[in-house]
Protein backbone atom coordinates (compact mmCIF):
# COMPACT_ATOMS: atom_id res chain seq x y z
CA UNK A 1 0.00 0.00 0.00
CA UNK A 2 1.24 2.97 -0.79
CA UNK A 3 1.47 5.75 2.31
CA UNK A 4 -1.19 8.07 1.81
CA UNK A 5 1.18 11.32 3.37
CA UNK A 6 3.10 10.98 0.16
CA UNK A 7 -0.55 12.08 -1.94
CA UNK A 8 -0.29 9.18 -5.14
CA UNK A 9 -3.22 7.67 -5.96
CA UNK A 10 -5.00 5.92 -7.01
CA UNK A 11 -2.88 2.70 -5.51
CA UNK A 12 -2.26 1.09 -9.00
CA UNK A 13 0.72 -0.38 -10.18
CA UNK A 14 2.45 2.64 -11.69
CA UNK A 15 1.96 4.74 -8.50
CA UNK A 16 3.49 1.68 -6.46
CA UNK A 17 6.31 1.83 -8.43
CA UNK A 18 6.34 5.55 -8.42
CA UNK A 19 6.85 5.50 -4.76
CA UNK A 20 9.18 2.58 -5.26
CA UNK A 21 11.82 4.63 -6.78
CA UNK A 22 10.87 8.38 -5.65
CA UNK A 23 10.04 7.33 -2.06
CA UNK A 24 11.08 3.79 -1.05
CA UNK A 25 8.95 2.63 1.56
CA UNK A 26 11.85 0.38 3.45
CA UNK A 27 14.42 3.40 3.29
CA UNK A 28 16.90 3.91 6.06
CA UNK A 29 18.45 7.42 6.15
CA UNK A 30 22.56 7.20 6.24
CA UNK A 31 24.25 7.26 9.78
CA UNK A 32 27.38 9.31 8.95
CA UNK A 33 29.67 11.59 11.00
CA UNK A 34 26.92 13.75 9.15
CA UNK A 35 29.66 16.26 8.05
CA UNK A 36 29.13 17.75 4.21
CA UNK A 37 30.80 19.85 1.74
CA UNK A 38 26.85 20.55 0.51
CA UNK A 39 23.53 19.97 2.04
CA UNK A 40 20.63 20.28 -0.24
CA UNK A 41 17.45 21.54 1.10
CA UNK A 42 14.17 19.67 -1.52
CA UNK A 43 15.08 16.66 -4.17
CA UNK A 44 12.68 18.80 -7.31
CA UNK A 45 14.55 19.95 -10.36
CA UNK A 46 16.64 22.56 -8.05
CA UNK A 47 17.86 20.34 -5.34
CA UNK A 48 18.39 16.93 -7.75
CA UNK A 49 20.50 18.98 -10.52
CA UNK A 50 22.73 20.68 -7.68
CA UNK A 51 23.20 17.42 -5.90
CA UNK A 52 24.29 15.43 -9.02
CA UNK A 53 26.87 18.45 -10.05
CA UNK A 54 28.13 18.28 -6.78
CA UNK A 55 29.15 15.45 -6.61
CA UNK A 56 29.99 14.46 -9.85
CA UNK A 57 32.70 16.78 -8.90
CA UNK A 58 33.63 14.58 -5.97
CA UNK A 59 31.96 16.83 -3.42
CA UNK A 60 30.52 14.37 -0.38
CA UNK A 61 26.69 15.52 -0.87
CA UNK A 62 23.00 15.10 1.45
CA UNK A 63 20.26 15.53 -0.36
CA UNK A 64 17.03 15.62 2.06
CA UNK A 65 13.60 15.45 0.72
CA UNK A 66 10.39 15.48 2.44
CA UNK A 67 8.08 13.90 0.00
CA UNK A 68 8.98 12.34 -3.60
CA UNK A 69 12.13 13.10 -5.25
CA UNK A 70 11.46 14.30 -8.65
CA UNK A 71 9.21 17.50 -6.92
CA UNK A 72 6.40 19.02 -8.60
CA UNK A 73 8.20 18.43 -12.29
CA UNK A 74 8.40 15.25 -12.30
CA UNK A 75 5.30 14.24 -9.66
CA UNK A 76 2.17 17.23 -10.18
CA UNK A 77 3.75 19.73 -12.63
CA UNK A 78 5.28 19.44 -16.73
CA UNK A 79 5.22 15.70 -16.88
CA UNK A 80 1.82 15.24 -15.80
CA UNK A 81 0.50 18.27 -17.44
CA UNK A 82 2.43 17.08 -20.61
CA UNK A 83 1.27 13.73 -20.46
CA UNK A 84 -2.53 14.69 -20.64
CA UNK A 85 -2.29 18.00 -22.53
CA UNK A 86 -1.02 15.24 -25.51
CA UNK A 87 -4.23 13.50 -25.08
CA UNK A 88 -5.85 16.45 -25.44
CA UNK A 89 -4.31 17.25 -28.56
CA UNK A 90 -5.12 14.10 -29.85
CA UNK A 91 -8.45 13.92 -28.97
CA UNK A 92 -8.78 17.91 -31.20
CA UNK A 93 -7.08 16.17 -33.70
CA UNK A 94 -9.30 13.61 -34.35
CA UNK A 95 -12.87 15.96 -33.91
CA UNK A 96 -11.37 18.45 -36.20
CA UNK A 97 -9.41 15.69 -38.82
CA UNK A 98 -12.32 16.74 -41.67
CA UNK A 99 -10.21 20.13 -42.17
CA UNK A 100 -7.32 17.76 -43.82
CA UNK A 101 -10.21 15.43 -45.77
CA UNK A 102 -10.31 13.02 -42.94
CA UNK A 103 -13.84 11.68 -41.89
CA UNK A 104 -13.98 10.18 -38.96
CA UNK A 105 -17.19 8.66 -38.58
CA UNK A 106 -18.88 7.49 -35.35
CA UNK A 107 -18.64 9.59 -32.20
CA UNK A 108 -14.93 10.19 -30.86
CA UNK A 109 -15.26 8.96 -27.41
CA UNK A 110 -12.68 10.40 -24.42
CA UNK A 111 -11.35 7.38 -21.82
CA UNK A 112 -10.73 9.45 -19.42
CA UNK A 113 -9.28 7.23 -16.84
CA UNK A 114 -6.70 5.61 -19.97
CA UNK A 115 -5.57 8.36 -20.24
CA UNK A 116 -4.80 9.29 -16.49
CA UNK A 117 -3.40 5.83 -16.57
CA UNK A 118 -1.46 6.39 -19.77
CA UNK A 119 -0.14 9.49 -17.98
CA UNK A 120 0.85 7.46 -14.81
CA UNK A 121 2.52 5.16 -16.73
CA UNK A 122 4.73 7.63 -18.45
CA UNK A 123 5.36 9.60 -15.05
CA UNK A 124 6.68 6.49 -13.56
CA UNK A 125 8.63 5.57 -16.92
CA UNK A 126 10.81 8.51 -16.39
CA UNK A 127 10.58 8.59 -12.52
CA UNK A 128 14.04 6.20 -12.06
CA UNK A 129 16.24 9.20 -13.58
CA UNK A 130 15.17 11.10 -9.86
CA UNK A 131 14.96 7.84 -7.81
CA UNK A 132 16.97 7.32 -4.57
CA UNK A 133 18.40 4.56 -5.46
CA UNK A 134 19.75 6.68 -8.64
CA UNK A 135 21.02 9.29 -6.56
CA UNK A 136 22.76 6.98 -3.81
CA UNK A 137 24.03 4.17 -5.79
CA UNK A 138 25.13 6.04 -8.80
CA UNK A 139 26.06 9.38 -7.42
CA UNK A 140 26.96 8.59 -3.77
CA UNK A 141 24.82 10.81 -2.43
CA UNK A 142 23.49 10.23 1.15
CA UNK A 143 20.08 10.81 0.69
CA UNK A 144 17.70 11.23 3.52
CA UNK A 145 13.96 11.29 3.89
CA UNK A 146 12.34 13.87 5.88
CA UNK A 147 11.61 17.53 6.84
CA UNK A 148 14.78 19.32 6.78
CA UNK A 149 15.14 22.69 9.29
CA UNK A 150 18.41 24.57 10.61
CA UNK A 151 19.66 24.62 14.01
CA UNK A 152 21.91 26.87 13.32
CA UNK A 153 23.71 28.65 10.58
CA UNK A 154 25.86 25.52 9.50
CA UNK A 155 23.73 22.88 10.55
CA UNK A 156 20.24 21.05 9.49
CA UNK A 157 18.08 18.93 11.23
CA UNK A 158 16.09 16.29 9.79
CA UNK A 159 14.23 13.37 11.74
CA UNK A 160 16.74 13.79 14.60
CA UNK A 161 20.13 13.50 12.09
CA UNK A 162 22.62 16.51 12.25
CA UNK A 163 23.77 17.78 9.47
CA UNK A 164 26.87 19.76 9.33
CA UNK A 165 27.32 21.61 6.04
CA UNK A 166 30.46 24.07 4.50
CA UNK A 167 27.40 24.94 2.02
CA UNK A 168 24.26 24.35 1.56
CA UNK A 169 21.36 25.13 -1.23
CA UNK A 170 17.37 25.92 -0.24
CA UNK A 171 15.72 24.12 -2.87
CA UNK A 172 12.67 23.29 -1.39
CA UNK A 173 10.23 24.87 -4.13
CA UNK A 174 6.46 26.30 -4.22
CA UNK A 175 3.39 25.45 -4.04
CA UNK A 176 -0.23 26.59 -5.40
CA UNK A 177 -1.19 29.68 -3.91
CA UNK A 178 -5.20 29.17 -2.43
CA UNK A 179 -6.90 32.63 -2.67
CA UNK A 180 -9.03 33.64 0.34
CA UNK A 181 -12.63 33.15 -1.28
CA UNK A 182 -15.15 32.43 1.43
CA UNK A 183 -16.62 28.91 0.63
CA UNK A 184 -13.86 27.89 -1.12
CA UNK A 185 -12.39 25.44 1.25
CA UNK A 186 -15.36 24.12 2.90
CA UNK A 187 -16.67 23.37 -0.80
CA UNK A 188 -13.26 21.27 -1.43
CA UNK A 189 -10.90 21.71 -4.59
CA UNK A 190 -8.49 20.92 -6.82
CA UNK A 191 -4.61 22.17 -7.54
CA UNK A 192 -1.97 20.77 -9.51
CA UNK A 193 -1.22 18.89 -6.66
CA UNK A 194 -4.17 16.95 -6.61
CA UNK A 195 -5.53 17.20 -10.18
CA UNK A 196 -3.63 14.30 -11.16
CA UNK A 197 -5.03 11.75 -8.72
CA UNK A 198 -8.01 12.08 -10.61
CA UNK A 199 -9.67 8.81 -11.82
CA UNK A 200 -13.17 10.24 -13.10
CA UNK A 201 -13.86 13.04 -15.32
CA UNK A 202 -15.36 16.16 -13.91
CA UNK A 203 -18.50 17.07 -15.81
CA UNK A 204 -18.43 20.52 -15.01
CA UNK A 205 -15.31 22.12 -14.32
CA UNK A 206 -14.39 25.65 -12.96
CA UNK A 207 -10.76 26.78 -13.58
CA UNK A 208 -9.92 29.45 -11.67
CA UNK A 209 -6.74 31.45 -12.85
CA UNK A 210 -5.41 32.60 -16.47
CA UNK A 211 -2.03 31.88 -16.01
CA UNK A 212 0.15 29.38 -17.78
CA UNK A 213 -1.39 26.60 -15.28
CA UNK A 214 -4.70 27.70 -16.01
CA UNK A 215 -5.02 27.88 -19.24
CA UNK A 216 -3.39 24.70 -20.10
CA UNK A 217 -5.51 22.92 -18.20
CA UNK A 218 -8.88 24.62 -18.82
CA UNK A 219 -7.81 23.52 -22.72
CA UNK A 220 -6.61 20.61 -21.60
CA UNK A 221 -9.67 19.28 -19.76
CA UNK A 222 -11.75 21.07 -22.56
CA UNK A 223 -10.48 18.97 -25.11
CA UNK A 224 -11.03 16.14 -23.11
CA UNK A 225 -14.98 16.84 -23.03
CA UNK A 226 -15.40 18.24 -19.32
CA UNK A 227 -17.42 21.59 -19.80
CA UNK A 228 -14.73 24.00 -18.88
CA UNK A 229 -15.09 28.28 -17.30
CA UNK A 230 -12.30 29.89 -17.11
CA UNK A 231 -12.11 32.68 -14.98
CA UNK A 232 -9.64 35.43 -14.57
CA UNK A 233 -9.47 38.66 -12.61
CA UNK A 234 -7.43 40.40 -15.43
CA UNK A 235 -8.36 41.77 -18.66
CA UNK A 236 -6.13 39.02 -20.25
CA UNK A 237 -4.98 35.81 -20.19
CA UNK A 238 -0.88 34.78 -19.36
CA UNK A 239 -1.05 38.87 -17.95
CA UNK A 240 2.77 38.71 -18.67
CA UNK A 241 3.04 37.92 -21.98
CA UNK A 242 2.47 39.98 -25.31
CA UNK A 243 -1.37 41.16 -25.53
CA UNK A 244 -1.69 39.77 -29.05
CA UNK A 245 -0.26 36.50 -28.08
CA UNK A 246 -3.25 36.17 -25.34
CA UNK A 247 -5.85 36.95 -27.31
CA UNK A 248 -5.04 34.62 -29.62
CA UNK A 249 -5.17 32.03 -26.80
CA UNK A 250 -8.40 33.44 -25.88
CA UNK A 251 -10.37 32.61 -29.35
CA UNK A 252 -8.96 29.73 -28.95
CA UNK A 253 -9.97 28.50 -25.96
CA UNK A 254 -13.72 29.82 -26.97
CA UNK A 255 -13.36 27.53 -30.15
CA UNK A 256 -12.81 24.55 -27.31
CA UNK A 257 -15.72 25.15 -25.73
CA UNK A 258 -14.12 27.39 -22.56
CA UNK A 259 -16.58 29.50 -21.10
CA UNK A 260 -14.30 32.44 -21.01
CA UNK A 261 -14.85 35.33 -17.61
CA UNK A 262 -12.17 37.65 -17.84
CA UNK A 263 -11.82 40.64 -15.50
CA UNK A 264 -14.56 38.70 -12.98
CA UNK A 265 -13.75 37.74 -9.83
CA UNK A 266 -14.78 34.98 -7.81
CA UNK A 267 -16.67 36.03 -4.62
CA UNK A 268 -17.90 33.07 -3.10
CA UNK A 269 -18.40 29.48 -2.94
CA UNK A 270 -21.38 27.43 -1.68
CA UNK A 271 -22.53 23.62 -1.98
CA UNK A 272 -25.90 22.76 -3.47
CA UNK A 273 -26.94 19.99 -4.38
CA UNK A 274 -26.36 19.92 -8.09
CA UNK A 275 -22.64 20.88 -7.19
CA UNK A 276 -20.73 24.08 -6.57
CA UNK A 277 -22.09 27.31 -6.41
CA UNK A 278 -19.54 30.42 -7.53
CA UNK A 279 -20.67 33.45 -7.64
CA UNK A 280 -18.75 35.83 -9.95
CA UNK A 281 -18.23 39.48 -10.27
CA UNK A 282 -18.53 40.14 -13.55
CA UNK A 283 -18.38 43.20 -16.13
CA UNK A 284 -22.11 42.48 -16.64
CA UNK A 285 -22.98 42.68 -12.62
CA UNK A 286 -22.69 39.42 -10.40
CA UNK A 287 -23.63 36.09 -11.68
CA UNK A 288 -23.96 32.19 -10.45
CA UNK A 289 -22.39 29.47 -12.05
CA UNK A 290 -22.64 26.05 -10.93
CA UNK A 291 -19.63 22.93 -11.39
CA UNK A 292 -18.82 19.94 -10.03
CA UNK A 293 -14.71 20.44 -9.12
CA UNK A 294 -13.36 23.75 -9.10
CA UNK A 295 -9.22 23.86 -10.20
CA UNK A 296 -7.12 26.42 -8.48
CA UNK A 297 -4.54 28.09 -10.67
CA UNK A 298 -3.40 31.59 -8.99
CA UNK A 299 -0.06 31.08 -8.42
CA UNK A 300 2.40 30.36 -6.38
CA UNK A 301 3.83 30.40 -3.03
CA UNK A 302 7.27 30.02 -1.77
CA UNK A 303 7.98 26.58 1.22
CA UNK A 304 9.25 28.39 3.28
CA UNK A 305 7.54 26.81 6.40
CA UNK A 306 9.13 24.74 8.57
CA UNK A 307 12.63 25.50 7.47
CA UNK A 308 13.39 27.68 10.46
CA UNK A 309 15.52 30.23 8.17
CA UNK A 310 15.94 32.88 11.29
CA UNK A 311 18.22 29.98 12.90
CA UNK A 312 20.23 30.44 10.08
CA UNK A 313 20.22 34.05 9.24
CA UNK A 314 18.28 33.49 6.06
CA UNK A 315 16.18 36.75 5.62
CA UNK A 316 12.96 36.02 3.23
CA UNK A 317 9.74 37.51 2.30
CA UNK A 318 6.15 36.12 0.62
CA UNK A 319 8.14 35.90 -2.57
CA UNK A 320 10.84 33.34 -1.32
CA UNK A 321 14.21 33.41 -0.04
CA UNK A 322 16.18 36.68 -0.80
CA UNK A 323 19.07 35.65 -3.03
CA UNK A 324 22.02 38.19 -4.56
CA UNK A 325 22.96 37.70 -8.12
CA UNK A 326 25.24 34.85 -7.19
CA UNK A 327 21.91 33.11 -5.59
CA UNK A 328 23.90 33.78 -2.51
CA UNK A 329 21.43 34.36 0.47
CA UNK A 330 21.87 36.60 3.43
CA UNK A 331 24.13 33.59 5.20
CA UNK A 332 26.54 33.15 2.84
CA UNK A 333 27.23 29.71 3.19
CA UNK A 334 23.81 29.25 2.09
CA UNK A 335 22.95 28.87 -1.75
CA UNK A 336 18.81 29.14 -2.89
CA UNK A 337 17.51 27.64 -6.39
CA UNK A 338 14.66 27.08 -7.81
CA UNK A 339 11.32 28.35 -7.34
CA UNK A 340 11.98 29.09 -3.57
CA UNK A 341 14.02 32.39 -4.57
CA UNK A 342 13.43 32.82 -8.54
CA UNK A 343 11.13 34.67 -10.24
CA UNK A 344 10.72 32.86 -13.20
CA UNK A 345 9.32 29.39 -12.10
CA UNK A 346 10.48 26.76 -14.09
CA UNK A 347 12.43 23.25 -14.59
CA UNK A 348 14.70 25.03 -16.89
CA UNK A 349 15.54 28.13 -14.71
CA UNK A 350 15.89 25.83 -11.46
CA UNK A 351 18.73 23.64 -13.50
CA UNK A 352 20.17 26.36 -14.70
CA UNK A 353 20.82 28.28 -11.20
CA UNK A 354 21.60 25.12 -9.68
CA UNK A 355 24.38 24.56 -12.25
CA UNK A 356 25.26 28.45 -11.52
CA UNK A 357 25.09 27.16 -7.85
CA UNK A 358 27.79 24.76 -7.91
CA UNK A 359 29.97 26.97 -9.97
CA UNK A 360 29.57 29.81 -7.09
CA UNK A 361 29.12 27.73 -3.65
CA UNK A 362 32.17 25.42 -3.91
CA UNK A 363 34.81 26.91 -6.13
CA UNK A 364 37.20 29.82 -6.40
CA UNK A 365 37.41 31.89 -9.07
CA UNK A 366 34.77 33.53 -11.52
CA UNK A 367 31.02 33.48 -10.21
CA UNK A 368 28.13 33.01 -12.26
CA UNK A 369 25.52 35.62 -12.50
CA UNK A 370 21.75 34.78 -12.67
CA UNK A 371 21.08 38.14 -14.14
CA UNK A 372 23.31 37.06 -17.31
CA UNK A 373 20.89 34.28 -18.53
CA UNK A 374 18.90 34.58 -21.64
CA UNK A 375 15.63 32.62 -20.21
CA UNK A 376 13.12 31.43 -22.34
CA UNK A 377 9.95 29.80 -21.40
CA UNK A 378 6.34 28.54 -22.99
CA UNK A 379 3.06 28.14 -22.47
CA UNK A 380 2.10 24.88 -23.71
CA UNK A 381 -1.31 25.70 -24.98
CA UNK A 382 -2.57 25.06 -28.95
CA UNK A 383 -0.89 26.85 -30.24
CA UNK A 384 2.38 27.43 -27.97
CA UNK A 385 3.25 30.95 -26.12
CA UNK A 386 7.18 31.13 -26.50
CA UNK A 387 9.10 33.84 -25.06
CA UNK A 388 12.57 34.78 -24.46
CA UNK A 389 14.19 37.72 -23.17
CA UNK A 390 12.59 41.01 -22.75
CA UNK A 391 9.15 42.63 -23.61
CA UNK A 392 9.28 45.68 -24.97
CA UNK A 393 7.61 48.17 -22.19
CA UNK A 394 10.77 46.08 -20.31
CA UNK A 395 13.37 47.31 -22.60
CA UNK A 396 11.61 50.73 -22.95
CA UNK A 397 11.79 51.12 -18.46
CA UNK A 398 15.83 50.10 -19.15
CA UNK A 399 16.09 53.13 -21.45
CA UNK A 400 16.74 51.79 -24.63
CA UNK A 401 13.91 52.10 -27.82
CA UNK A 402 13.34 49.44 -29.97
CA UNK A 403 12.32 48.17 -33.56
CA UNK A 404 10.04 45.07 -33.74
CA UNK A 405 10.06 42.45 -36.55
CA UNK A 406 7.26 40.92 -37.13
CA UNK A 407 5.90 37.90 -39.22
CA UNK A 408 2.47 36.04 -39.12
CA UNK A 409 2.28 32.21 -39.08
CA UNK A 410 0.52 32.46 -42.36
CA UNK A 411 3.23 33.72 -44.50
CA UNK A 412 5.30 30.49 -43.89
CA UNK A 413 4.73 27.51 -46.12
CA UNK A 414 4.75 25.08 -43.64
CA UNK A 415 2.06 26.43 -41.21
CA UNK A 416 0.04 26.94 -44.02
CA UNK A 417 0.42 23.40 -45.40
CA UNK A 418 -0.40 22.05 -41.90
CA UNK A 419 -3.18 24.44 -41.32
CA UNK A 420 -1.25 25.89 -38.54
CA UNK A 421 -1.62 29.46 -39.81
CA UNK A 422 -2.45 31.32 -36.56
CA UNK A 423 0.33 32.85 -34.63
CA UNK A 424 3.14 34.82 -35.03
CA UNK A 425 6.38 36.01 -34.71
CA UNK A 426 7.52 39.09 -33.06
CA UNK A 427 11.79 39.89 -32.35
CA UNK A 428 12.23 43.09 -30.57
CA UNK A 429 15.96 43.86 -31.54
CA UNK A 430 17.71 47.88 -29.98
CA UNK A 431 16.86 50.44 -32.00
CA UNK A 432 18.43 50.83 -35.37
CA UNK A 433 20.23 47.72 -35.03
CA UNK A 434 20.03 44.09 -35.12
CA UNK A 435 21.05 43.32 -31.50
CA UNK A 436 17.88 41.05 -30.34
CA UNK A 437 16.77 42.27 -26.83
CA UNK A 438 13.69 39.26 -26.90
CA UNK A 439 11.41 37.86 -28.92
CA UNK A 440 7.42 35.74 -29.03
CA UNK A 441 6.30 33.19 -30.90
CA UNK A 442 2.98 32.09 -30.82
CA UNK A 443 3.05 28.95 -33.24
CA UNK A 444 1.87 25.60 -32.66
CA UNK A 445 5.29 24.36 -31.72
CA UNK A 446 6.37 27.60 -30.46
CA UNK A 447 8.23 26.12 -27.69
CA UNK A 448 10.71 23.97 -29.62
CA UNK A 449 11.39 27.24 -32.34
CA UNK A 450 11.67 30.12 -29.49
CA UNK A 451 15.51 27.92 -28.81
CA UNK A 452 16.80 28.89 -32.03
CA UNK A 453 16.82 32.74 -30.61
CA UNK A 454 17.72 32.20 -27.21
CA UNK A 455 20.93 30.36 -28.91
CA UNK A 456 21.40 33.71 -30.93
CA UNK A 457 21.02 35.24 -28.00
CA UNK A 458 23.19 34.11 -25.95
CA UNK A 459 26.28 33.73 -28.70
CA UNK A 460 25.42 37.27 -28.91
CA UNK A 461 24.46 36.81 -32.74
CA UNK A 462 21.96 39.72 -34.25
CA UNK A 463 18.90 38.90 -36.21
CA UNK A 464 20.83 40.29 -39.22
CA UNK A 465 22.65 36.92 -39.34
CA UNK A 466 19.40 34.30 -39.30
CA UNK A 467 19.37 35.90 -43.91
CA UNK A 468 22.55 33.24 -44.08
CA UNK A 469 20.99 30.42 -42.05
CA UNK A 470 19.70 28.08 -43.95
CA UNK A 471 16.97 26.90 -42.56
CA UNK A 472 15.38 23.34 -44.04
CA UNK A 473 12.53 23.75 -46.41
CA UNK A 474 9.27 23.75 -45.70
CA UNK A 475 9.57 24.29 -41.33
CA UNK A 476 8.09 26.82 -39.56
CA UNK A 477 11.05 28.11 -38.02
CA UNK A 478 11.76 29.66 -41.55
CA UNK A 479 9.12 32.63 -40.37
CA UNK A 480 12.58 33.65 -37.89
CA UNK A 481 14.79 33.98 -41.60
CA UNK A 482 11.97 35.99 -42.63
CA UNK A 483 12.21 38.13 -39.63
CA UNK A 484 16.31 38.46 -40.66
CA UNK A 485 15.28 39.22 -44.21
CA UNK A 486 12.68 42.04 -43.18
CA UNK A 487 15.31 43.62 -41.21
CA UNK A 488 17.84 43.66 -43.63
CA UNK A 489 15.67 44.82 -46.50
CA UNK A 490 15.50 48.07 -44.36
CA UNK A 491 19.64 48.54 -44.54
CA UNK A 492 18.90 48.83 -48.29
CA UNK A 493 19.11 52.88 -47.55
CA UNK A 494 18.29 55.24 -50.45
CA UNK A 495 21.87 56.06 -51.00
CA UNK A 496 22.96 52.17 -51.62
CA UNK A 497 19.51 51.30 -53.81
CA UNK A 498 20.72 54.31 -55.67
CA UNK A 499 24.44 53.05 -55.98
CA UNK A 500 22.69 49.84 -56.66
CA UNK A 501 21.08 50.99 -59.68
CA UNK A 502 23.52 52.94 -61.43
CA UNK A 503 25.80 49.35 -60.96
CA UNK A 504 23.30 47.54 -62.73
CA UNK A 505 22.45 49.93 -65.39
CA UNK A 506 26.51 49.94 -65.72
CA UNK A 507 27.05 46.18 -66.08
CA UNK A 508 24.07 45.46 -68.36
C1 LIG B 1 0.98 22.06 -13.36
C2 LIG B 1 2.38 22.57 -13.56
C3 LIG B 1 2.96 22.48 -14.82
C4 LIG B 1 4.26 22.92 -15.02
N1 LIG B 1 4.78 22.85 -16.27
C5 LIG B 1 6.03 23.28 -16.49
C6 LIG B 1 6.61 23.18 -17.77
O1 LIG B 1 5.98 22.69 -18.71
N2 LIG B 1 7.87 23.62 -17.94
C7 LIG B 1 8.60 24.17 -16.92
O2 LIG B 1 9.74 24.55 -17.13
N3 LIG B 1 8.07 24.28 -15.69
C8 LIG B 1 6.82 23.85 -15.45
N4 LIG B 1 6.29 23.93 -14.19
C9 LIG B 1 7.12 24.52 -13.11
C10 LIG B 1 8.11 23.50 -12.55
O3 LIG B 1 7.41 22.34 -12.13
C11 LIG B 1 8.86 24.10 -11.37
O4 LIG B 1 9.42 25.33 -11.77
C12 LIG B 1 9.98 23.19 -10.89
O5 LIG B 1 9.44 21.98 -10.42
C13 LIG B 1 10.75 23.87 -9.74
O6 LIG B 1 11.69 22.99 -9.22
P1 LIG B 1 12.22 23.19 -7.72
O7 LIG B 1 13.25 22.13 -7.53
O8 LIG B 1 12.60 24.59 -7.49
O9 LIG B 1 10.97 22.93 -6.79
P2 LIG B 1 10.05 21.61 -6.57
O10 LIG B 1 9.95 20.81 -7.80
O11 LIG B 1 8.81 22.11 -5.94
O12 LIG B 1 10.87 20.76 -5.51
C14 LIG B 1 11.02 21.16 -4.18
C15 LIG B 1 11.13 19.91 -3.32
O13 LIG B 1 11.47 20.30 -1.99
C16 LIG B 1 10.76 19.46 -1.07
N5 LIG B 1 10.70 20.16 0.23
C17 LIG B 1 9.99 21.27 0.53
N6 LIG B 1 10.23 21.63 1.82
C18 LIG B 1 11.09 20.71 2.32
C19 LIG B 1 11.71 20.53 3.59
N7 LIG B 1 11.51 21.38 4.59
N8 LIG B 1 12.54 19.48 3.74
C20 LIG B 1 12.77 18.61 2.72
N9 LIG B 1 12.21 18.73 1.51
C21 LIG B 1 11.39 19.78 1.30
C22 LIG B 1 9.41 19.28 -1.75
O14 LIG B 1 8.75 18.13 -1.26
C23 LIG B 1 9.81 19.15 -3.22
O15 LIG B 1 10.01 17.81 -3.60
C24 LIG B 1 5.00 23.47 -13.94
C25 LIG B 1 4.44 23.54 -12.67
C26 LIG B 1 3.15 23.09 -12.48
C27 LIG B 1 2.56 23.17 -11.10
Amino acid sequence: MIDPMLNLQPDDEHNRLLAENVHPAEWHNPTTDGRYNLVVLGAGTAGLVAAAGAAGMGAKVALVERQLMGGDCLNVGCVPSKAIIRSAHAAHDVRTADRFGVRVTGAVEVDFPAVMERMRRIRTGISPNDSAKRFSEHYGIDVYFGSARFTGPDTVDVNGSSLRFAKTVIATGARAVVPPIPGLDEAGFLTNHNVFNLTEQPHRLAVVGGGPIGSELAQTFARLGTEVTIIEMADQFLQREDREAAEILRASLERDGVAVRLSTRVDQVEPSPDGKVLSLDTPNGAQKITVDEILVGVGRTPNVEGLDLEAAGVEYDRRGVRVNDFLQTTNKRIYASGDICLPFKFTHTADAASRAVIQNALFPGPRKKMSRQVIPWCTYTDPEIAHVGLYPHQAEQRGMAVDTWEVAMSEVDRAIAEGDEEGFLKVHCKKGTDTILGATIVARHAGEMISEITTAMAAGLGLGGFSAVIHPYPTQTEVIRKAADAYNRTRLTPRVAGMLKHWFRWTR
